[in-house]
């Protein structure tokens, strides 16, 4: 571990300095107090002290929220990838920032990080021929309901050996990840000829970041080891032998309607977040009253976020978006 040194920038190698000082977990409350350092070099964040895979599994049952899923809203939202516009709606909403919806039918996908599988539904009805890897067994319920292939557990496990595939897809999960570089690597062997792996995560080079500052949701302490930005991914993915084909930024709606509902919210160390114990969507609402609430806030969360669109749209064209949607393929350079 560091022991309050900085460490050497992973994209870059370029010497970090400290970029925020006191920084912590202001969405489940697990307690901590981290800083966040900048490359002097590439501009690449990392969060110090950095974590362990060994330090992941006691953060993530203790302090990331997973209740029983609510399979008919799951269902209900993986219908919405085959209604008219699907595609232009995603736009508006600015939801296309995942790597799945650039799958073509026929083709094979590996999904690393499928959460609640709604990607792997959602390819399932679009003709894509696909598997999962998801490090919470709780998801094995939902894999086994809806006879998905998903490997409880992680890459380097090797899950689904005889099986390579056209596209590997991050979404919101390299930035989770201790060592992005080693991560990169073990994927190299798992892509067909003329493959590629699709990254989705937060961009720092956002217009968001750069107004919301120490306040900008995702920077999502101490769950997020690694903050990149468009010039640091494209650096870590030379380095691990890749070329990037494809960089563009996308802002979901949502994103910009819970900074501005988080920014109203006083913060302290060890106190989790209302906005964001409610706003899983899968999840069994308990109460009447709750559902009413819910209902109301979605509807007025559905206008702000509409209206927040324009912007938003406005920005992804400039390329200032909040999140990166990466296209990587092996260097053609590669010895
Ligand atoms: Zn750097």
């Amino acid at each position: 571990m560091s022991g309050g040194q900085h460490e050497q920038c992973i994209a870059c190698g370029s010497k970090m300095r400290t970029f925020i000082e006191h920084i912590s977990d202001d969405r489940y409350g697990c307690p901590g107090v981290y800083s966040i350092d900048r490359c002097v070099s590439c501009g690449h964040m990392s969060t110090a002290p950095r974590l362990t895979e060994e330090d992941l599994p006691a953060l993530y049952s203790n302090y990331y929220p997973r209740r029983e899923i609510d399979f008919n809203a799951l269902e209900k939202e993986a219908g919405l990838v085959e209604r008219p516009f699907a595609r232009l709606r995603r736009w508006m909403a600015g939801t296309d920032n995942q790597g799945h919806y650039l799958a073509k039918p026929g083709q094979k996908v590996l999904d690393i990080g499928c959460g609640s599988c709604l990607s792997l539904l959602e390819m399932q009805k679009l003709g894509v021929e696909c598997w999962g890897v998801e490090a919470d067994p709780n998801v094995r319920t939902i894999a086994e309901k809806y006879a998905l292939r998903v490997h409880i557990g992680n890459i380097y496990d090797v899950p689904f050996a005889d099986q390579n595939f056209d596209l590997i897809v991050l979404n919101q999960v390299i930035e989770h990840v201790p060592d992005p570089l080693a991560m990169l690597e073990a994927l190299k062997n798992r892509l067909n000829s003329g493959g590629r792996v699709i990254l989705a995560f937060p961009n720092t080079g956002s217009f968001h970041r750069k107004v919301w500052k120490e306040r900008w949701i995702n920077w999502h302490i101490p769950y997020h080891q690694n903050h990149f930005n468009r010039t640091s991914f494209a650096l870590l993915a030379q380095k691990s032998g890749y070329d990037v084909a494809r960089i563009r930024t996308i802002t979901p709606n949502l994103w910009s309607v819970l900074q501005l509902r988080t920014s109203r919210e006083q913060r302290q160390e060890g106190r989790a977040s209302g906005t964001w114990s409610e706003s899983g969507s899968f999840e069994k609402s308990p109460s009447f009253i709750r559902k009413l609430r819910n209902v109301t806030v979605t509807r007025g969360a559905r206008l702000a976020g509409a209206m927040m669109g324009f912007v938003n749209r406005a920005l992804d064209a400039t390329g200032q978006g909040d999140s990166l949607l990466v296209e990587l393929r092996l260097s053609a350079t590669k010895n």
